[in-house]
């Protein structure tokens, strides 16, 4: 499986990011330096994991399991370097931000790595509570935890899943493997018109239902719809009346190579669909 680097499909799309009055020259600099460092981890990373059987479980969904997660000492070093040099990332550029709690007590306890991770994972309230503890927004510390982690997840999907393409039987709106949510969604003409959802941590992506509320499983078409982005029909995004949330979606035509899409850069382009979602009341999973 070919390493997707951000950086390159950030470059090209430059001109639209700083043409998105959304997006800002800073906030361009932060995304290529953050996605520089994820690069280099994911290269170490992919070196060191020869056996992710230790932390995979390719027979049941999903394949990871937050309770059963182990880490080596040579992973944990890796992680830390991620949470020092996002942090330092992030308050170079937001100076209002401070990671020197979190930091300190990772530092205390390196128990709180992992369960950063487990409660990310869980989905449950004790996310919150890490996040309080260490003085942070809940969504700074997600922020922070999807990043930090995002280069480990994809090496152990590019290990675990080399010759796996689909996920037989699947139909669930959460990460196969993983178990997080997805980012976004896109729909690909020359593959039948398929939607698929792109996993906003291991950047994994799965077949899901066309008509169907990612995140409550409603079908029911009086509640669902989309909107499209006038200005240019590829991206929209779908929404459910039922629990009012919404995923942005991008719809790739035939004239158009798949691969030129990036998921997670497509993602940050679209902010401005985030902007009209959240202002019609809907909400992000
Ligand atoms: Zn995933
Ligand atoms: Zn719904």
């Amino acid at each position: 499986m070919p390493m997707i680097h951000h950086t390159e499909h950030l470059e090209q799309r430059k001109e639209s990011l700083l043409n998105n009055s959304m997006f800002s020259e800073d906030l361009f600099a932060l995304y290529r330096s953050l996605f520089s460092l994820q690069f280099q981890s994911l290269q170490h990373l992919a070196s060191i994991i020869t056996d992710s059987k230790l932390i995979v479980d390719t027979t049941q969904y999903p394949m990871i399991q937050p309770h059963t997660l182990q880490f080596t000492d040579e992973i944990i070093a890796d992680i830390k370097k991620m949470f020092k040099n996002i942090a330092a990332l992030i308050t170079q550029y937001q100076t209002a931000y401070s990671f020197d709690t979190l930091l300190a007590n990772l530092d205390d306890n390196p128990e709180l790595y992992k369960d950063i991770i487990t409660a990310l994972l869980s989905k449950d309230s004790t996310f919150e509570a890490i996040a309080l503890n260490n003085k942070l927004d809940t969504d700074e510390l997600i922020f922070m935890a999807v990043n930090a982690y995002k280069p480990l997840f994809i090496a152990l999907k590019d290990a675990a899943l080399q010759d796996i393409t689909q996920f037989p039987d699947y139909t669930e709106g959460l990460c196969p493997f993983c178990g997080f949510l997805p980012d976004m969604a896109k729909i690909v003409e020359s593959k039948n018109n398929k939607r698929f959802l792109h996993c906003a941590l291991c950047e994994c992506e799965w077949e899901y239902k066309r008509v169907k509320c990612v995140a409550c499983g409603n079908e029911n078409t009086d509640t669902l719809g989309y909107y499209s982005y006038e200005p240019d029909e590829k991206y929209r995004f779908d929404y459910c009346n039922k629990c009012n949330t919404y995923i942005k979606t991008i719809r790739i035509t035939k004239q158009h190579d798949e691969s030129q899409f990036d998921l997670t850069v497509e993602n940050l382009i679209t902010n401005f669909l985030d902007a009209s979602a959240l202002q019609m009341g809907y909400t992000r999973q």
